[in-house]
C-alpha cells in the first residue's frame, strides 16, 4: 500500500489517478488560483517523482507530457507515486507569457533558497503572493517528493536536453561531511540523467548561476535546499509542441521511473531526437554575442558540434555588405543548442545559443558571501 498524503484536495490512493486542486491565493476580483493536481499511486509502495510543467506559461511541451505519460496501464505497473502538477503558473499559461501579468518577475526565480524570511517593512515590497506560495508547496515537495522533473521549453527548433545543476554545499563546520553529501547527491543526479537519456548541459558555474539567479529555479529549489535529485529538462520549441520530442520525454521519464525502482522493465531506448554526446562535458553560454548592429547568416544548426575557431555565422549589414569582423567565430569547442530566432541582432544580443567545454567541477562550495554563519538552513 502506497503513502497516504494529500495535496490540496487530491489525496493519494493506492492503485488510481486522483485529481484536485491546490489553492495558491486569491485574486483582487474574488477568484482563486489554483494548481492542477494529480497524484497517481501504484498498488506497491515506493519512491516518490514530482513532475511539473509550464511554470513559463509560453512554454507548452510540458503539460501534454505529463498528459502522454499518466494513464491506467502506468497506475498498473507503478510502485510508488508520482505527483504531476501539469500548470505550475496557470495565469501564465492562460496568456501564453513567461511572467503571468500579477507578477513583475520570472517565476521560476521564486523559490526558496535557504535565506531567512526578512523581518517585515512597509518601506521594502514584500515577498509576491506567487512567491509565498511556492514557498508552501515547496514544503510540501520536501515532506513527500523522492525526486522532481520540472519541464520547459528552450527555443524555436532547439534540441531537447536535460540541465545537470552542480550540487552546491556550504563552507564553514562539518564542511569536509557537507561536501561528501553533496558528492553523493551529484552523483545519484549524474545516474538520473543518463537514465533520462537527453543530451546532458550542464548549468552555468557558480558565478553565473548565481547572477542569473538558478538557484530559485523549481528543479534547483529542491535539488539544493531538499537535497533531492531533480533536474530542469527543454523540450525545444515553446509554443508548438513536437511529438517526436514529447515522445521521446515520455520514454525519458520512464526510464527514470524504471532507474529509480518505481517500474518494471528494461530502460527504452530514446529515439526520434538528437541526443548529442561531443566527448566531453559541456555547460550552457549565451556569449556569441553580436558587437556591433548586424543580420546574422548563421551557418550551423541545433545539434551541431563546433571547434573553438570555426565560422558559424556572417555578420552583414542590411545592404549585405560585410561588417568589419564579418565572421561569428566560435571561441569554444562545444554544440549548438540552438541559434537565436530571426536574422537581426542588437549589439549585446545573443546570435547562437550553445554549451561550451565545462572545466569546473560539478559539486561547488556556495559563493563564501552567499550566506551569513548564522542563515540558512545547513546544507
Ligand atoms: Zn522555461
Amino acid at each position: 500500500m502506497g503513502k497516504p498524503f494529500t495535496i490540496g484536495t487530491a489525496e493519494a490512493k493506492a492503485g488510481s489517478i486522483q485529481y484536485g486542486e491546490l489553492q495558491l491565493f486569491q485574486h483582487p476580483t474574488g477568484h482563486m488560483e489554483f494548481l492542477p493536481v494529480v497524484i497517481v499511486q501504484g498498488a506497491e509502495d515506493g519512491p516518490c517523482l514530482w513532475l511539473t510543467a509550464a511554470i513559463h506559461g509560453n512554454e507548452h511541451s510540458g503539460p501534454l507530457v505529463l498528459h502522454r505519460l499518466i494513464d491506467e496501464a502506468l497506475v498498473a505497473q507503478l510502485e510508488g507515486t508520482i505527483v504531476a502538477i501539469p500548470a505550475l503558473s496557470p495565469a501564465g499559461l492562460r496568456t501564453e507569457k513567461r511572467v503571468p501579468y500579477h507578477d513583475t518577475k520570472d517565476p521560476n526565480r521564486l523559490w526558496p533558497d535557504g535565506k531567512p524570511e526578512k523581518a517585515p517593512d512597509a518601506e521594502r515590497t514584500p515577498a509576491s503572493v506567487l512567491e509565498r506560495a511556492y514557498a508552501r508547496l515547496f514544503e510540501q515537495i520536501t515532506e513527500t517528493a523522492d525526486y522532481l522533473i520540472d519541464f520547459h521549453n528552450a527555443w524555436p527548433h532547439s534540441i531537447p536536453f536535460a540541465f545537470l545543476d552542480r550540487v552546491l554545499f556550504r563552507l564553514g563546520p562539518k564542511e569536509a561531511e557537507r561536501r561528501k553529501e553533496a558528492e553523493q547527491l551529484s552523483n545519484t543526479m549524474i545516474e538520473m540523467l543518463e537514465a533520462f537519456g537527453h543530451t546532458i548541459i550542464r548549468e552555468y558555474p557558480v558565478k553565473h548561476y548565481f547572477d542569473s539567479e538558478l538557484h530559485r529555479s523549481t528543479s534547483a529549489a529542491v535539488l539544493l535546499l531538499a537535497r533531492k535529485p531533480a533536474f530542469t529538462v527543454e523540450l525545444g520549441t515553446q509554443l508548438m509542441p513536437m511529438p517526436s520530442i514529447l515522445e521521446a520525454a515520455v520514454a525519458g521519464t520512464r526510464n527514470v521511473l524504471r532507474w529509480a525502482g518505481m517500474l518494471p522493465g528494461s530502460m527504452e531506448k530514446i529515439e526520434g531526437i538528437q541526443v548529442v554526446d561531443p566527448g566531453f562535458p559541456v555547460h550552457r553560454s549565451r556569449a556569441l554575442r553580436a558587437v556591433e548592429p548586424c543580420i546574422a547568416d548563421v551557418h550551423v544548426q541545433s545539434g551541431d558540434i563546433i571547434h573553438a575557431g570555426d565560422a558559424l555565422a556572417d555578420l552583414r549589414d542590411i545592404w549585405g555588405r560585410p561588417l568589419e569582423k564579418p565572421v561569428l567565430v566560435a571561441e569554444h569547442d562545444g554544440i549548438v543548442l540552438s541559434p537565436a530566432e530571426g536574422i537581426l541582432f542588437n549589439a549585446g544580443e545573443t546570435i547562437i545559443y550553445t554549451a561550451i567545454k565545462d572545466e569546473t567541477p560539478l559539486v561547488c562550495p556556495y559563493p563564501e558571501d552567499y550566506f551569513k554563519p548564522e542563515e540558512g538552513k545547513q546544507n
